[in-house]
C-alpha cells in the first residue's frame, strides 16, 4: 500500500501561528501554565480540532481530548499529543510540535478518508513545564494516576495563586480525571539534545526516558552585619549554598557518560549587599538512565549537604519533593516508530530521552512511543529553539504510521 501523506507545510504554518500566542521579541514563546496566554493557545486547539471534525473535552485538570471517532466506539482510543504550555524563555516547538503533528495526523486521516477502527484523540496535557506550578508533567499525571485532584488543584505558584483557581478562570476545570483505558500513546517531540543532528539522523526511535529526581534544599545559617562580624563567627548560609551547588556538578561529571545533576535556582535571602546570607533556598535535578546509579547520586547529594551543613553550623533541610524511575517505553510502540521510520525512509537511531516528557506517566498505564526529531545545535527551553520543516514533516509522518499500527486503519 502507498504511504499516505502529510501537509508538512500546514503544520509548519500551523506551528508559526501558535508561536504568535506568547511570541517574545526575540523569536521564542512565553506560554506559562494556566495564564490568559495558556488559555488563547488551547482555544485555538480546540477551534482547529473542532474544524477538523473532532469533539473536544477537557478533564478536571484542564488535560483536553480532541477525539475523530473509529469504526468501532467500544475500542480504547489511540492518543497522541503534548503540551501547549512553555518556559518563560521557551521556544516555539517543545511541546507543541506533538500536539500539533497530532492534529496533522487527523487532518490527513481526513484528507485521505481514512477511517481508523479505534478513536484517535488528540491530547493537549495540562502544564508539562513544571515552571509555573511545580512540578512538572502534572495534566498527565494526575490522567496516570499519580497525583490526585487535591494535590494537583492545591499546587501554588510563587504569587500564591492555585493551580484550581486559575485553572477555573481561564475556563478549562472540567470534570473526572483519567480512569479509562487507552489503546496506545504516541509523542512526537523535538529531541532537545545535540545527538540526532551530531550523526545526521532524522528520527530519533525513542526507547525510553531516564530517572529523574528533584530535590530542594534550604541551608539556614544567621544574618549578620557585613561589617563587624568577624569570618569565624559567621553562619553563612550562601557559603554552603556555593558548595552544595559545586558538589552537584561534581556529581554529575563522576557518574558520567550519562549522568546530569544541575542547580537551576537559588534564592538569597535577605539578598542585600552588607548582610550575611541567613538563609538559600535551592534546588537540585539529578538525572540518570540506571535507577541504581541514580540512587548512588542520590546518597552522594545528601551525604555532601549533610557534610556542608555541620561544617558551615548552618541547618539543612533537603526534601526530595519529586521522581521518576527509569521507564523503558513498550516493545510494540517502539517497533511501530522505527517501521515508520523505515517505511518513509527516514534515517534514523534509537535513543534514550533525557528529558521528562507526558509519555513519561502515560507508560505506566498504556503502551507508549516517543518520536523525536533533531533540533538545531540541540537547544531548547531557550528562545532560539529550532527545527526545520523538512525533519518536523518526517516526524509527522513516522508519527501516523505509528496511530494507524495501533488505531488499525491499514
Ligand atoms: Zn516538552
Amino acid at each position: 500500500m502507498e504511504n499516505l501523506t502529510i501537509d508538512g507545510k500546514r503544520l509548519w504554518d500551523s506551528l508559526m501561528e501558535m508561536a504568535q500566542i506568547g511570541a517574545t521579541a526575540k523569536g521564542g514563546v512565553c506560554r506559562l501554565a494556566l495564564t490568559d496566554l495558556d488559555r488563547d493557545s488551547r482555544n485555538l486547539f480546540a477551534r482547529w480540532a473542532e474544524a477538523a471534525g473532532c469533539s473536544v473535552s477537557f478533564d478536571a485538570v484542564g488535560n483536553i481530548f480532541a477525539r475523530r471517532p473509529g469504526r468501532n466506539p467500544a475500542l480504547p482510543p489511540v492518543m497522541a499529543g503534548s503540551h501547549l504550555d512553555s518556559q518563560p524563555t521557551g521556544g516555539k516547538f517543545d511541546g507543541a510540535y506533538g500536539v500539533l503533528a497530532a492534529l496533522e495526523v487527523v487532518r490527513s486521516l481526513n484528507d485521505h478518508g481514512v477511517e481508523t477502527e479505534a478513536p484517535v484523540e488528540v491530547v493537549v496535557w495540562t502544564n508539562e513545564e513544571g515552571s509555573r506550578f511545580a512540578p512538572a508533567m502534572i495534566g498527565s499525571g494526575a490522567f496516570a494516576g499519580i497525583f490526585d485532584l487535591e494535590q494537583a488543584h492545591g499546587l501554588t505558584d510563587t504569587d500564591g495563586k492555585s493551580f484550581g483557581a486559575e485553572l477555573e478562570r481561564i475556563g478549562y476545570k472540567g470534570e473526572g480525571c483519567g480512569g479509562r483505558p487507552v489503546g496506545a500513546y504516541f509523542e512526537a517531540h523535538i529531541e532537545q539534545g545535540p545527538i540526532l543532528e551530531a550523526e545526521d539522523k532524522t528520527i530519533g526511535v525513542v526507547t525510553g526516558a531516564q530517572g529523574q529526581r528533584w530535590y530542594e534544599i534550604t541551608l539556614t545559617g544567621q544574618e549578620a552585619h557585613a561589617g563587624p562580624t568577624p569570618m569565624n563567627r559567621r553562619r553563612d548560609a550562601l557559603v554552603g549554598a556555593s558548595v552544595i551547588a559545586k558538589a552537584v556538578s561534581r556529581i554529575g561529571h563522576e557518574f558520567q557518560p550519562d549522568a546530569c545533576s544541575t542547580v537551576g535556582m537559588m534564592q538569597v535571602y535577605p539578598n542585600s549587599r552588607n548582610v550575611i546570607p541567613g538563609r538559600v533556598f535551592l534546588t537540585v535535578d539529578l538525572r540518570h538512565p540506571d535507577d541504581e546509579v541514580l540512587a548512588e547520586m542520590d546518597w552522594s547529594l545528601r551525604h555532601t549537604a549533610e557534610a556542608v551543613a555541620k561544617r558551615g553550623k548552618l541547618e539543612l533541610k533537603l526534601e526530595q519533593i519529586w521522581q521518576f524511575d527509569a521507564t523503558p517505553f513498550d516493545p510494540d510502540c517502539i517497533a511501530a516508530v522505527r517501521a515508520g521510520a523505515e517505511r518513509y525512509g527516514h534515517t534514523h537511531r534509537d535513543i534514550v530521552s533525557g528529558a521528562g516528557h507526558d509519555a513519561v506517566y502515560m507508560a505506566g498505564i498504556a503502551p507508549t512511543g516517543m518520536i523525536f526529531v533533531p533540533c538545531e545545535d540541540g537547544i531548547s527551553h531557550n528562545e532560539i529553539e529550532n527545527a526545520t520543516p523538512e525533519d518536523l514533516a518526517a516526524g509527522c509522518e513516522v508519527l501516523l504510521h505509528a496511530v494507524l499500527e495501533k488505531a488499525g486503519g491499514r
